[in-house]
């Protein structure tokens, strides 16, 4: 950074630019947003994002594999139907280039990048009493003011490096998959460890083996996956897809994941053994995300879910030559899809390769990182380059990693340092005039994310708009609204199996110190969408809005 780019404390301030609504992030629900609020609404908006480009999660998730785990045509928006008819998807589920492509020819089509500034990195944003403005500030001595800030940081984009004690003295080279090099990492004949097998690691782990000398994967909790049997799309499929997107929506607004597919009606115990394994048999054919559609019951009854588990826990073993590797890979301590369930391409076929390795780091955790590679408690490994697929600090780390600072000076890591308290995900007390798109409290997620992302930014949209025809000037929930809040979202998770996973990143259990708050609301999409459209009903019921 140059000498005239920074801007020290005892610098006085630059001028400010000022405009309705400072929009941070240029991903998926950024770009929306600023297009309800510049086209629709006739606002002055600027989206600043850190990035060199637009894509938010997509700019910066490019290790090799990366794939998106809804189908294609349903991770796009779907608020315009002429955007619906001219862009096709060539493969059942969106690779990140892809997916990129596509967002690059929203920006495009849609006019936006002038209206977007690059390589702009929010550092503060302060709410300022006074005057009802969000004055904020980025690392590079720019200064912005709005009357509204809308956080569109997205909910997996702040990287979760572990603290392992030596990584700086690591003679080799090393990566986090969410911050992955643009011009890419040649695995070629080299000697590569890999730590986690979350999503990430199971879809980076079986591109890594196609090239280097040898893989070492390290894992410390395993991890259900099934088959993605991912291809290219059909004529047919298309044309179908073309044709038939009114009902595709309609689906994935009244579906309780967003996804283009219905849960069917049945308990996994309304048929017959011989008839439940036939069920998953197929399921497993077809791969996806499906699979948990199977039964009705399969998150929220630990017997029905246990027959899953033991189907796919059969398959891993079935699959994986080695007994020693199978039992490691099929030794799952938690209920199926408790945690976000992947979809891969030969994740577990890879471990039947003569160049890759597996080690169990609950027998053998890691102690340190060397110079020449990592030492677990047993052993030690040589390795060129060492590769962190190890997640994201989720949900609040984005927002955390800003310096927001509400009224009277409450900044947001003390309001939510118990964990994440807000109002419906969408505002937190004392924050006024501050919205979080796909904030923690929010089915976010827990879904098909465009889905989540559209009803948020049209939500948004909706009240700013009301708020500007009633001569309104400030809004901010109020805090019995959020504890009342808080609560239904800690019953919604309760009545499912999903804080069972005690070690998942919906609890915030993946970064050390983190509050252990389960943070999605898991009520559904569906019902959380009536929730809000009720709130708007009742006159904005829980929310302050003032003159
Ligand atoms: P993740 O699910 O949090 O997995 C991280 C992995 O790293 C886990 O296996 C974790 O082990 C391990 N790990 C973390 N810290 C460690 C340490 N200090 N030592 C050893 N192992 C450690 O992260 P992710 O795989 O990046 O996925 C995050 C989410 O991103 C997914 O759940 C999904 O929502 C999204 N995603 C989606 C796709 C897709 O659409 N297909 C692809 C990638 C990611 P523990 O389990 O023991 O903590």
């Amino acid at each position: 950074m140059s000498a005239d780019q920074t801007e020290s404390s005892s610098t006085p301030p630059r001028t400010a630019e000022h405009f309705d609504a400072v929009i941070i992030g240029a991903g998926f629900s950024g770009m929306y947003q600023l297009l309800k609020l510049r086209d629709h609404l006739r606002l002055k908006v600027v989206v600043l994002e850190m990035g060199d480009g637009v894509g938010g999660t997509w700019h910066w998730n490019r290790y090799p594999g990366a794939r998106c785990d809804s189908e294609s045509h349903s991770y796009c928006y779907y608020f315009d139907d002429a955007l619906l008819k001219d862009w096709e998807w060539t493969e059942r589920y969106p690779g990140h280039e892809e997916i990129r492509r596509y967002l690059n020819h929203v920006a495009d089509r849609y006019r936006l990048r002038p209206d977007i500034r690059l390589n702009t990195q929010v550092r503060t944003a302060r709410y300022d009493v006074r005057d009802n403005v969000w004055v904020v500030e980025t690392s590079q001595g720019q200064r912005y003011t709005s009357q509204f800030l809308i956080t569109a940081v997205g909910c997996l984009s702040a990287a979760n490096v572990p603290d392992i004690p030596g990584l700086a003295n690591f003679s080799g080279r090393w990566v986090h998959t969410g911050q992955w090099p643009h011009e890419g990492v040649d695995f070629r004949g080299k000697r590569v460890g890999m730590i986690g097998t979350g999503s990430t690691g199971i879809q980076c782990a079986p591109e890594i083996a196609k090239t280097a000398a040898h893989l070492t994967v390290f894992q410390r909790t395993a991890n259900y996956s099934m088959p993605a049997n991912n291809g290219p799309l059909s004529a047919e499929f298309k044309q179908y897809v073309r044709e038939h997107s009114d009902e595709i929506r309609q689906v994935m607004h009244s579906t309780p994941n967003g996804h283009p597919f219905r849960f069917c009606d049945r308990s996994a115990f309304d048929v017959g053994a011989d008839e439940r394994e036939a069920i998953y048999e197929e399921a497993w054919r077809k791969g996806g995300l499906q699979f948990r559609a199977s039964f009705r019951d399969l998150l929220s009854d630990q017997a029905a879910n246990d027959t899953a588990a033991e189907f796919i826990k059969a398959k891993i073993r079935q699959i994986v030559h080695d007994p020693v590797k199978a039992e490691i890979l099929s030794d799952i301590d938690h209920p199926f899809a408790a945690k976000r369930p992947p979809i891969d391409t030969h994740y577990f076929e890879t471990f039947n390769r003569d160049n890759v390795e597996l080690v169990n780091l609950r027998a053998d955790p890691i102690e340190a990182i060397v110079p020449t590679g990592i030492k677990t408690r047993n052993a030690s490994f040589e390795f060129d380059i060492i590769v962190f697929a190890t997640g994201f600090d989720a949900l609040t780390g984005p927002l955390l990693r800003i310096g927001i600072e509400g009224r009277n000076g409450l900044r947001l890591a003390d309001a939510w340092r118990e964990g994440p308290r807000n109002y419906l995900g969408l505002q937190v007390p004392g924050f006024p005039n501050l919205f979080t798109i796909t904030g923690p409290g929010s089915p976010s997620v827990l879904t098909n994310m465009p889905v989540a992302i559209e009803q948020h930014v049209d939500w948004i949209t909706e009240c700013i708009d009301y708020m500007r025809k009633h001569g309104l000037s400030k809004v901010e929930p109020v805090e019995s609204a959020a504890d009342a809040w808080l609560l239904q979202v800690q019953a919604a998770a309760n009545a499912t199996l999903l804080p069972k996973a005690h070690h998942s990143w919906y609890l915030g259990a993946n970064v050390p110190g983190k509050p252990r708050v389960f943070m999605p609301y898991a009520g559904g999409m569906a019902q959380y969408r009536r929730l809000c459209q009720q709130v708007v009903e009742r006159g904005y019921d829980g929310f302050e809005l003032v003159a």
